[in-house]
C-alpha cells in the first residue's frame, strides 16, 4: 500500500502519518528529510544535491527522483510508503509513476486532510503552552482550571509560538493550496483521491483513514 498524504500545516498530518507508521508499519518518506540524509551520507546523489545547494540553486526534479528511488530501494518490498511533501508538480507526479512502476509498486490512495480555514486559524492562533512543563492549552478549548496557573505543574508562565498568528497561518494555507492544486486533478482523474475532514477529532480522522486504506 503506497499513499500520498496531503494537508496544510496544522491539519494534523504529522499525527496521522505517525499513527500509520506505528500501527501499520508504513514508512514515511519526506523529501526534505531524505535529501538531508542523502547529503549527510554522501551518497552519489547526495553529493550532487550538495553541490547544487552550495551553488545556491534549487535541487532538480531529477535529483529528487533519484533520492526517492534510492529510498524505495532501501526498503523491504512489502513496506507500504507514505509520501509526504512530494509530488508538488505535475512533472513530479509523472516521475513518481515511473519510479513506482520500475519497482513493481503503484499508488493506491491520495488522502487529503481537508480543513476549514477559519476554524484552523482559530485552532492554531489560540494555542499556548506552559513554559515549564510544556502542557498544551487553548484560549477557547482548554483554559487552565485556575486562570494563569498550569494544571500540571503550577507554573504561572506560558508561551506562544511566534508563528502561531493569523497572517502566518493564512499564508501557509495559500502556499499549501498553490502546491497541491497542480497535482490533485491528476489523481482525481484516476479516482484515488479521498478527502477526510481534518477538523474532526484525531481518532475519528484516524478511523476514517483506516477505512479508506482497508477498502
Ligand atoms: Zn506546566
Amino acid at each position: 500500500m503506497n499513499i500520498i498524504l496531503l494537508g496544510p500545516p496544522g491539519a494534523g498530518k504529522g499525527t496521522q502519518a505517525q499513527r500509520l507508521v506505528d500501527e501499520r508499519g508504513m514508512v514515511q518518506l519526506s523529501t526534505g528529510d531524505m535529501l538531508r540524509a542523502a547529503v549527510k551520507a554522501e551518497t552519489p546523489i547526495g553529493l550532487k544535491a550538495k553541490a547544487v545547494m552550495a551553488a545556491g540553486e534549487l535541487v532538480s526534479d531529477e535529483i529528487v527522483s533519484g533520492i526517492i528511488g534510492d529510498a524505495l530501494d532501501a526498503l523491504p518490498t512489502e513496506a507500504g510508503v507514505i509520501f509526504d511533501g512530494y509530488p508538488r508538480t505535475e512533472a513530479q507526479a509523472l516521475s513518481l509513476d515511473t519510479i513506482l512502476n520500475a519497482r513493481g509498486r503503484k499508488l493506491h490512495h491520495v488522502i487529503e486532510l481537508d480543513v476549514d480555514e477559519d476554524a484552523l486559524v482559530e485552532r492554531i492562533v489560540g494555542r499556548f503552552t506552559c513554559a515549564k512543563c510544556g502542557e498544551g492549552y487553548h484560549d477557547r478549548f482548554k483554559q487552565p482550571k485556575v486562570a494563569g496557573t498550569c494544571d500540571k505543574c503550577g507554573s504561572t508562565e506560558f508561551k506562544r509560538r511566534p508563528d502561531d498568528n493569523e497572517d502566518t497561518v493564512r499564508t501557509r494555507m495559500a502556499e499549501y493550496r498553490a502546491k497541491t492544486a497542480p497535482i490533485l486533478p491528476i489523481y482525481e482523474a484516476r479516482g484515488i483521491v479521498t478527502r477526510v475532514d481534518g477538523m474532526a477529532d484525531m481518532d475519528v480522522v484516524s478511523a476514517t483513514i483506516a477505512k479508506v486504506l482497508d477498502s
